[in-house]
């Protein structure tokens, strides 16, 4: 199969309060020597003509750019790419940035899934979360991307929010549902180094969810989702089934992806790359004709084995024992075969003839488990 694609774009209207990912605030002239530093890097990076198996557009905010800036970054995808069979092509949406000319410019350039990063629709988190749009901005811009054509819909909302309870929660997730959204995200608000919302809460200003209600929050997703035709397939995330989202499943297998843009990483059999945070230095390196990768590094067979758990035991059906085999270089229970003897007892783990899985109480506790798998792997390192 060929490698996906991951391109990064690293701009956003403003940054929100709980966000530490690599990204800021940049002009339009920023904005259109990035995407001819995406260019340069597609023509060295990607072989002429690559079919990508998936393609995702992730940030910061894709849709800060203006409608004419992503006509222009998808006229030169479709220099580098053949994107004829129509593969599962996703941008990440901020709501507040949507308007019908970019939602066009996005189907034109193949794209025919939006992840809506709706957040929640209670006015008091978004501001708490100091996220750029207002209540029924999300309900706007998923009417605006469905009208342009891109028919899949996956609704990213947080929870555990400081002062959230549960059936306001549970009225968030409620409403993304009634959108006849597909495919849910979630994610559990975690305080980050060197944020405004980490600052609050070092003020004292803003009280962390209790880890009860946090966990009756996750239990309430699988029985809302589920009554609505969603099924978990990861510990976070909810599809109709044959929705699930195949780019995110080649991160959670470890598959190959390539990733394009200023802090993106790819990974190309048990290789990973890794590009500066920096989109102006990223930017100066493809300008004098080179690569601005700062790293790429191997592997080894230990870390390969911990990547792979760390990662497809976040799946529902586990980890392929044929994949772990290929992947690590040594059967699963060659490996860690003590340990999960161990999880087994605890009704933390078992096997299926083909996988081995997290029960659903191993999927509460889920870094416990991979971090027992991992203790087992470092004795036999
Ligand atoms: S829009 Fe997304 S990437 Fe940008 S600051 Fe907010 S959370 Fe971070």
């Amino acid at each position: 199969m060929q490698p996906s694609l991951y391109i990064h774009i690293p701009f956003c209207v403003k940054k929100c309060g709980y966000c530490d990912f690599y990204s800021g605030v940049a002009g339009d002239a920023d904005i259109d020597r990035y995407i001819a530093a995406l260019d340069r890097e597609l023509a060295l990076m990607v072989p002429q003509g690559l079919a990508p198996a998936t393609v995702f557009i992730g940030g910061g905010t894709p849709t800060r750019l203006s409608a004419g800036q992503l006509q222009q970054l998808g006229q030169v995808l479709g220099r580098h790419l053949d994107l004829s069979a129509g593969p599962e092509f996703t941008c990440e949406i901020n709501p507040a940035t949507l308007t019908p000319a970019k939602a066009k410019a996005l189907a034109q350039m193949g794209v025919n899934r939006a992840s809506m990063g709706v957040q929640s629709f209670d006015p008091h988190f978004l501001r708490e979360l100091d996220r750029a749009h207002e209540a029924g901005t999300a309900e706007a811009a998923i009417a605006m991307a469905r009208e342009a054509g891109i028919a899949r819909l996956s609704v990213d909302l947080m929870f555990a929010l400081p002062g959230q309870t549960l059936p306001q929660f549970e009225a968030d997730l409620r409403q993304a549902l009634a959108l006849g959204t597909s495919h849910v995200s979630l994610y559990a608000l975690t305080f980050e180094d060197d944020t405004t919302l980490t600052r609050k809460l070092q003020l004292g200003q803003v009280q962390p969810c209790p880890e009860d209600l946090e966990r009756a929050m996750f239990e309430a997703a699988g029985r809302i989702c589920g009554q609505a035709g969603l099924h978990r397939y990861e510990v976070s995330n909810f599809a109709v089934p044959g929705q699930e989202c195949r780019h995110n499943l080649v991160y959670w297998t470890l598959g190959d992806w390539i990733g394009i843009g200023a802090g993106a990483h790819g990974m190309l059999d048990g290789t990973i790359t890794a590009n500066p945070k920096d989109f102006r230095a990223w930017c100066e390196a493809l300008e004098a004709g080179r690569l601005a990768a700062i790293g790429q590094s191997a592997m080894r067979p230990q870390e390969r084995a911990e990547a792979l758990l760390l990662m497809g035991l976040r799946l529902v059906q586990g980890v392929e024992l044929a994949r772990f085999r290929a992947f690590a270089g040594a059967d699963f229970t060659a490996l860690c075969g003590q340990a999960a003897g161990r999880l087994v007892e605890l009704g933390l783990l078992e096997f299926t003839p083909t996988h081995v899985r997290c029960t659903e109480q191993g999927l509460l506790v889920l870094d416990s488990v991979v971090v027992e798998l991992a203790s087992d792997l470092e004795v036999r390192a």
